[in-house]
């Protein structure tokens, strides 16, 4: 019989889920690139629509809103990235766009931290994103906010202050793939499951951050996310 562990098992990654003493378990972490135009053209690629592209993180990057994020190892150059995080309730494979805003359970705000050198040079080698993105406490992100609650927003203002200043700001109107576009895009590539969250990329005014800064975002209408840097 196999039906021991030789060590104990990982615990499941959750998120907290607001108005509600149940918890979220977290599956998989896919993130889309360049989604929003003006971060596009910022990053120096073309703001028309190409197909979206994915990435992924690991769910134990997940950091709680209010936990402080460590700066990590072998950087200079660590970015904020604000997005809004679908969260999905159920899974699927080849999901029509009509569809897609069923399978979702609700909505989350979330960083995708990027260590932007090492993203940067792994572009100019076409070498894997991993070490720049799906780094130790990389995906910081807020409770879940039920769809049963706010229903499903195609607009509301997303943005980011550091240290009270306003680094970002965008409008969920401006993603170039929508959130069904993105859910039914991604469940041509990937089974989707329960349990997935989708990073749905980021607004212009991307930037450095740097130990004791102290960041908060928000979607107006979802969540704030707040997070020091130590
Ligand atoms: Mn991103």
């Amino acid at each position: 019989m196999h039906n021991q562990f030789v060590f104990e098992p990982a615990p499941q990654p959750v998120l907290e889920i607001s108005n509600s003493d149940k918890l979220f378990p977290v599956h998989r972490i896919y993130c889309v690139g360049r989604n929003y135009a003006d971060h596009a053209i910022e990053m120096g690629h073309d703001p028309n629509r190409e197909p979206p592209f994915f990435f992924q993180k690991n769910p134990d990057s997940l950091l709680k809103s209010g936990q402080d994020f460590p700066y990590p190892s072998a950087t200079n150059d660590v970015h904020f990235e604000m997005e809004l995080v679908v969260a999905m309730g159920k899974g699927g494979v080849n999901i029509a766009v009509e569809a897609a805003l069923d399978h979702v359970f609700g909505y989350a705000v979330g960083l995708d931290m990027t260590r932007r050198d090492l993203q940067g040079e792994a572009k100019k080698l076409g070498r894997p994103w991993e070490v720049g993105k799906a780094f130790e406490a990389s995906a910081p992100c807020s409770q879940i906010v039920p769809a049963s609650a706010i229903g499903h927003p195609a607009k509301g203002a997303i943005w980011l202050t550091v240290n009270g200043i306003e680094r970002q700001r965008g409008d969920l109107d401006q993603l170039i793939w929508n959130i069904p576009e993105t859910i039914a895009y991604l469940s041509t590539l990937f089974s989707l499951q329960a349990g997935d969250l989708i990073f749905t990329g980021t607004p212009a005014g991307v930037g450095a951050i740097h130990r004791g800064d102290e960041m908060v975002g928000g979607v107006d209408g979802i969540a704030e996310i707040h997070v020091k840097v130590v």
